[in-house]
C-alpha cells in the first residue's frame, strides 16, 4: 500500500516550507490539491514536476474514494492546500478519514499554519486556546458565536474574511464590551504584515481609519473574558457580599 503525506505549504513567504516538503513534493506519485493552478505556481518556484490532481471541496468524498483506491495499488500520495496546513479550515478530513480507516499510513509534514502564526506573536495568553476557524457568515450565528465568548477563560482564534473583518469587530464591540482584547493579525509573512492590538474598539477604529486596513487575509483573536469573581470559591463571594453591605 501506498502512503499519504499531508504537506503544509507557506501562507504568504514561498521561502517557508520545509526541505523535507520540497523532497516528499518532489518525490510523491501524485500531488492532490485545492486548486492545482495556484498550486502549479509553488511547484514551479521550485521546479517540481510531479503530477497535480484536483481535490474539490464540493466532490471531496468522491475525490477521496477515487485518491483512496491510487494509495491501495501502491501509489504514493501527498495532500496540500492554496496555503498553510491541509485540513484547517481547508479540505482534506474526508480523505484522512477514509485513509486512517482503510489502514493506510498518514504522515504529517508539520509547517505553516495562519493561525498558529498570528497567535505565537499576538501577545495574548498562549498557554490555552480555542481554534474556532471561520465565524458564521450569517450575521445572527456570527453575533451568536460572538457573545459565547462572554465567559471564554482562554484566547479565541478566528479566521475572517476581509469583506466581513469591519462589521464582526463592530459586533464584537457591542457584544463583549470597547475594552475586550483584540488583535488582529494582517498578511502574516507578507511584505505588508500588520499586527494590529488593542481594546475591540481600538482594533475597529484602525479598521474604519483606512480603507486598506480591511484588505488582505486576516486572523482575528480575542483575549480570555476579564477574570470576574468566577475565581473567588463561592463563600467568600458572599461574604465579601456581606462586608459590602456593611461599609460606609
Ligand atoms: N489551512 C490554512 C492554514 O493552515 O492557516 C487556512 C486556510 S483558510 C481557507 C484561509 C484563511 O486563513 C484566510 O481567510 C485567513 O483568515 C487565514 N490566513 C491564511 N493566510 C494568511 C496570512 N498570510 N495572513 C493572515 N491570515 C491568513
Amino acid at each position: 500500500k501506498g502512503c499519504l503525506y499531508i504537506v503544509a505549504t507557506p501562507i504568504g513567504n514561498l521561502q517557508d516550507i520545509s526541505q523535507r516538503a520540497l523532497h516528499v513534493l518532489a518525490e510523491v506519485d501524485l500531488i492532490a490539491a485545492e486548486d492545482t493552478r495556484h498550486s502549479q505556481k509553488l511547484l514551479s518556484h521550485y521546479q517540481i514536476n510531479t503530477r497535480l490532481y484536483a481535490l474539490h471541496d464540493h466532490n471531496e468524498k468522491q475525490r477521496a474514494e477515487q485518491l483512496l483506491s491510487r494509495l491501495e495499488q501502491g501509489m504514493n500520495l501527498a495532500l496540500i492546500s492554496d496555503a498553510g496546513t491541509p485540513l484547517i479550515s481547508d479540505p482534506g478530513y474526508a480523505l484522512v478519514n477514509l485513509c486512517r480507516n482503510a489502514g493506510i499510513q498518514v504522515v504529517p509534514l508539520p509547517g505553516p499554519c495562519a493561525a498558529i502564526t498570528a497567535l505565537c506573536a499576538a501577545g495574548l495568553p498562549t498557554d490555552k486556546f480555542t481554534f474556532a476557524g471561520f465565524l458564521p457568515v450569517k450575521q445572527v450565528a456570527r453575533r451568536e458565536a460572538l457573545a459565547c465568548l462572554k465567559s471564554a477563560e482562554m484566547t479565541t482564534v478566528f479566521y475572517e474574511a476581509p469583506r466581513r473583518v469591519e462589521e464582526t469587530l463592530a459586533m464584537l464591540v457591542e457584544e463583549l464590551g470597547e475594552s475586550t482584547a483584540v488583535v488582529l493579525a494582517k498578511e502574516l509573512t507578507k511584505t505588508f504584515e500588520t499586527f494590529c492590538s488593542g481594546t475591540a474598539t481600538q482594533v475597529l477604529d484602525w479598521l474604519r481609519e483606512d480603507a486598506v486596513h480591511q484588505k488582505g487575509e486576516f486572523v482575528l483573536m480575542v483575549g480570555p473574558a476579564e477574570q470576574s469573581n468566577l475565581d473567588i470559591p463561592p463563600e467568600a463571594v458572599s461574604l465579601l457580599t456581606l462586608l459590602m453591605q456593611e461599609l460606609p
